[in-house]
């Protein structure tokens, strides 16, 4: 094989060594980035701490009440008891089991008010947490995909590497170290494939010095225009 369809032949293997390299950095990214889910867990979040909120408000109306009847119980067996005479007194008395129980019946209402609250908040938090679940499960079997093509690409990386390694060794010091020194700047393309008498990358004419050099294989022999080096297939 020649220098320059050795150099091309690496820069092929380093070609698809990059692009694989780069299909794993953006799976790297996409398992990271999961938007989706993030969002269900906030918004499910969000839901169940406004259900237990209001959980919390009925409970503290629950015990309001029981603590109201106990109080207008009480008023009530000392009211009727016959202990006390004295009509002022049996008059205040009265009154205020009479507002115990308003205020019996206001709370009663609020209990209402926070039941069908606490219902529509109930039925949220499900959703919410159903969404949730859902997202979950989407991401952990788009996941697994990623995860499975992030490892077979990292043993095809392997192998090509190896492969590189050889193809490096048989590859003479020289003609490897002026591919090298120009692989950054042409953007990993040192090696441009001559189609007719035009090179494939910048699609400049060679000239016919150029077209003799190659067809003589004359060593390394550089496009006019970008300075690659050519290679006809
Ligand atoms: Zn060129």
């Amino acid at each position: 094989m020649s220098d320059v369809a050795a150099l091309y032949r690496l820069q092929e293997l380093e070609l698809d060594i990059i692009d694989r390299a780069k299909r794993i950095k953006a799976i790297k990214t996409q398992l990271e980035d999961d938007a989706a889910l993030q969002e269900s867990i906030t918004a499910n979040e969000e839901a169940q701490a406004a259900l237990a909120e209001v959980e919390a408000r009925l409970r503290d109306m629950e015990l309001e009440i029981a603590a109201a009847v106990e109080k207008r119980q009480t008023a009530e067996q000392r009211l009727y008891s016959g202990e006390v005479q004295n009509p002022k007194e049996l008059q205040d008395m009265q009154m205020e089991v009479e507002a115990l129980a308003r205020r019996k019946s206001v709370l009663d209402d609020e209990l209402g008010k926070i039941t069908s609250s606490r219902d529509e908040h109930r039925e949220k938090a499900d959703d919410a947490e159903a969404r949730c679940n859902e997202a979950r499960e989407l991401h952990e079997q788009e996941s697994e995909a990623l995860i499975d093509e992030k490892e077979t690409l990292t043993e095809d990386v392997n192998q090509l590497l190896a492969r590189r390694k050889t193809s490096v060794a048989a590859i003479p010091q020289q003609a490897f170290k002026t591919y090298n020194r120009m692989r950054t700047a042409k953007s990993n393309r040192p090696v441009a494939v001559l189609r007719e008498k035009a090179c494939t990358i910048c699609g400049i004419e060679q000239n016919s010095i150029v077209i003799t050099a190659i067809n003589r294989g004359e060593g390394l022999v550089n496009c006019q225009n970008c300075g690659r080096i050519l290679y006809r297939l």
